[in-house]
């Protein structure tokens, strides 16, 4: 790197060559702007990510030079930058990567990613702009790595992530175990399905946070009440529960289903005034397994669900029982 990199004359010269050094060394972009947005400063890096020499581009106006910033995030900042004096910031997240720098020595493929930061100064009665430009490529990775390994674990993972209990991966899995069990012992297995009544309407009123906390309480009231250490409570989706009860009967689960009902009426939680109750209720479709005609999860499901479908359209806050058409 020669001094023309510095274009502003620094005071000593021995400075001059100690400030030409640390540009050429360090392991990130340093490009500085005059008022006029002409480069004035280009270090190594710059040149050797962007395949640009400092001697061809000094004193060319920045967006002349990449025609594709100008109108774009950046150059508002830098503008923003000089006018209000105060430091900006790019991050990856709203442009990954603003210049055209590639991983060094191959001027083409993919870019690297960008955080770029932006600091006006004053020099003598001039007005300049420090450009950072940081290689984030590996962090960029690092993070995307992260997150799908966190995206996996949750995958694998048994439990809901709100409300502690079982989550609908773990429900299939018990569904279809209990299931195959049922059906070589000839067994008992029942399904309780419910469902929180005009929820929409809490979350309208009270906000997303708060039936959040709600579908928590109601949760751990509902996985509370299931005694049996092969019983499982689960989340089968957003304001939906799921209960599995091997060796149950349909009459047993009725009443089940009928002390869960009241227990969560009996918590008394305030309902939003556009629902039909002044409390948090629920509505529970029951089914059980029939070796015939209700012999597999679908099947199971489906009946439970219409049950469930039928407990809101009498009215809500009400259990509704699967019952076989007569043979
Ligand atoms: P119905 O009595 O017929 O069940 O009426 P509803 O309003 O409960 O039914 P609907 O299915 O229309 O609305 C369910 C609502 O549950 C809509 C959705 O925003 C909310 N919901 C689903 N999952 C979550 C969640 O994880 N957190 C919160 N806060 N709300 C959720
Ligand atoms: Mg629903
Ligand atoms: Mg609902």
């Amino acid at each position: 790197m020669t001094d023309s990199t510095l274009a502003a004359p620094a005071a000593a010269s021995g400075h001059n060559h100690l400030s030409a050094r640390i540009l050429a060394l360090a392991g990130l972009g340093l490009l500085v702007l005059d008022s006029s947005l002409r480069i004035v400063v280009w270090n190594q890096w710059l040149a050797s990510h962007s395949g640009l020499s400092a001697t061809r581009v000094l004193g060319t106006p920045l967006f002349e030079l990449f025609p594709e910033l100008a109108g774009q995030r950046l150059e508002q900042l830098v503008l923003s930058a000089l006018q209000s004096n105060l430091p900006q910031r790019l991050s990856p997240a709203t442009q990954r990567a603003p210049f055209p720098l590639y991983p060094s020595g191959s001027w083409g493929g993919e870019r690297i990613e960008q955080s770029v930061t932006v600091t006006p100064f004053t020099e003598g009665k001039q007005r300049f702009c420090l450009i950072e430009v940081s290689d984030v490529s590996r962090t960029v990775d690092r993070e995307k790595q992260l997150r799908g390994q966190a995206e996996a674990l949750r995958a694998q993972s048994y439990v809901d992530g709100l409300t502690g209990i079982a989550n609908r991966r773990h429900f299939d899995v018990a569904m279809d175990r209990e299931l195959r069990r049922a059906q070589r012992n000839n067994g008992q297995l029942s399904l309780l399905l419910m469902d929180i009544d005009s929820f929409k309407a809490y979350n309208d009123h009270f906000g997303h946070q708060q039936g959040d906390a709600c579908l928590t309480m109601v949760a751990e009231a509902f996985a509370g009440m299931l005694q049996r250490p092969a019983d499982l409570a689960a989340r089968y989706g957003g304001e939906e529960f799921a209960a599995v009860l091997p060796d149950t009967s349909i009459e047993q689960a009725a009443l089940h289903a009928e002390a869960i009902r009241a227990r969560i009426a009996a918590l008394q939680i305030d309902h939003a005034p556009a629902a039909q109750r002044p409390h948090v209720t629920l509505s529970i479709g029951v089914a059980s397994f029939q070796r015939d005609q209700l012999a597999d999860v679908a099947t199971l499901l489906a009946a439970a669900d219409s049950c469930l479908y039928q407990a809101k359209r009498n009215g809500r806050d009400r259990v509704q029982i699967h019952t076989l058409p007569p043979a």
